[in-house]
């Protein structure tokens, strides 16, 4: 990052603006709703600067610039048309440690001034760090489309009920959950559309119950957090992360996913990747009962979807025994991720009428799986779990009646930029794996289907020498 972010008050400090034309203009109209004594200095001022000079909001010197002119100054803004000069005096800026802008330089300035949302008291900023002015308006327009004209008033509403709130309501929890359900339901709803009266019956209503009620009770969702890449999340499980006391993740959820989390949310990992030691599922269990016993939103995080090789059930079946209430936000399964990224279609018309997804591990009773119909022509098998036991799993499937030349690929931290891919066949697949040192977490993928990727490969693909190649 080159840009340190801050919203900087300027209310009652000095800001030199020196150049009188219309540039300086338009950051005359911003400072002045900040409340900044802005004093400007040129020696030619275009007359809607002068009428601010001769109704007294800004101090106005039809003169050169001199170096006294600093004195005093919290924040310049250099607009003149002379790049020497303006350079000139962004150096004497620096050397008494003034933030100093250069309008339109930016290598001369130590601040830049970001593309702006005004929903006053709500600012959104945009900047792009001076790479693509043309990216900053088009994302500012799409922001602009999104966040409703009425947001800054909601924003002033909210500030004036925090004071009944915290009349009201005890402990930052109860207050925190009472601003949620104004913001995320019909009192906001309300609000936006205009019927300022049915908002403010709303948010009493809600004051006088919740100010009554016992404290809430907890609950946890079992969010699938998908295969790696963090936009694969589900716009609900992202809410949900959102919403969080408390989350419990398994290690393989990427830290790109964590990220989206809600910043004082409580983070724990219980990791358990394959084999490795962790909490076990016990404790688990015993965690996620406790802290939604408390009264707090628990969030159980898992890679991929909770439902298929995550003990998703397992753990609902301990909820469901300690009478905790628990939904599930679903996710995308390591098998569908994977395979969409590595370029693989899982069924195809030619090539696959079905697929299966089975566990590598040998199940802990010794049951196998049913190796003859997995080796059968015409599905598609993958296999979680199976990097370690890759070995065994092509013996069956060739014992089992599958060609040694069946096409297989094995996917290794798919959806991620480390993201790799072996195709092979099961003849050869053991070789290549073996001389491609994968990492962890890894799929394997068994059938016809295989032998379309190098065609499909979209993702990770190397590309060809062109355009973005410029010095
Ligand atoms: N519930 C998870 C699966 C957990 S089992 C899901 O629905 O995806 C863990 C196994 O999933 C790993 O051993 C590996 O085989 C597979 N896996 C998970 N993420 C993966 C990824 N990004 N790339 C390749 N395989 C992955």
């Amino acid at each position: 990052m080159d840009y340190f972010p801050v919203f900087f008050n300027l209310s009652g400090q000095r800001v030199l603006i020196v150049g009188g034309g219309e540039v300086a203009l338009r950051k005359v109209v911003l400072l002045e709703r900040c409340g900044a004594e802005i004093r400007v200095v040129a020696p030619r001022i275009v007359p809607e600067l002068l009428q601010r000079a001769a109704s007294g909001t800004l101090t106005a010197s039809l003169r050169e610039f001199s170096p006294k002119d600093l004195d005093e100054s919290r924040l310049v803004i250099v607009a003149t048309s002379r790049r020497a000069t303006n350079r000139w005096i962004a150096n004497l800026c620096e050397a008494r440690a003034i933030p100093v802008n250069v309008v339109d330089d930016k290598n001369a300035s130590r601040f830049i001034v970001p593309a702006i949302i005004d929903r006053d008291p709500v600012l959104v900023a945009i900047s792009t760090g001076g790479a693509s002015p043309v990216l900053a308006r088009r994302l500012r327009e799409r922001l602009e489309a999104l966040i409703p004209k009425r947001f800054g008033e909601l924003a002033s509403w909210l500030r004036e009920l925090r004071h009944a709130a915290g009349e009201r309501l005890k402990g930052s929890a109860a207050r925190r959950r009472f601003f949620e359900t104004l913001v995320d339901g019909a009192a906001a709803r309300r609000f936006i559309a205009g019927d300022r009266r049915g908002a403010e019956r709303i948010a009493q209503q809600l004051l006088a119950t919740s100010s009554t009620a016992a404290p809430a009770a907890g609950e946890v969702v079992l969010v699938g957090a998908g295969p790696g890449d963090p936009e694969l999340l589900t716009l609900k499980g992202l809410r949900a992360l959102q919403d969080a006391d408390v989350i419990l993740y398994d290690r393989l959820v990427s830290s790109g996913v964590l990220d989206l989390a809600r910043r004082d949310a409580t983070r724990l990992c219980v990791g358990k990747s394959s084999g490795a030691a962790g909490a076990t599922q016990t404790q688990i269990n015993e965690l996620m009962i406790a802290h939604a016993a408390q009264g707090r939103r628990v969030v159980r995080l898992k890679g991929g979807d909770p439902f298929i090789f995550g003990r998703g059930g397992e753990e609902l079946q301990a909820l469901e025994r300690a009478g905790i209430p628990y939904s599930v936000v679903p996710g995308i399964t390591a098998a569908a991720g994977v395979a969409a990224y590595a370029g693989i279609p899982l069924t195809h018309r030619d090539h696959a009428h079905s697929v299966s997804f089975v566990t590598g591990h040998a199940d802990e009773n010794g049951e196998q799986p049913d190796w003859r119909s997995l080796a059968a022509a015409a599905q598609t098998a993958v296999f979680y779990m199976g990097l370690a036991r890759i070995e065994d799993i092509v013996e069956r499937l060739i014992a089992h009646g599958a060609p040694a030349t069946r096409p297989a690929a094995v996917i290794a931290q798919g959806t991620s930029d480390a993201q790799r891919v072996i195709t092979a066949t099961l003849g050869t697949l053991l070789a290549a794996c073996a001389a491609a040192e994968l990492e962890s977490p890894a799929l394997l993928v068994v059938g016809d289907v295989v032998a379309l990727q190098p065609q499909l490969a979209w993702f990770n693909v190397a590309a060809p020498d062109g355009l973005s190649r410029t010095a």
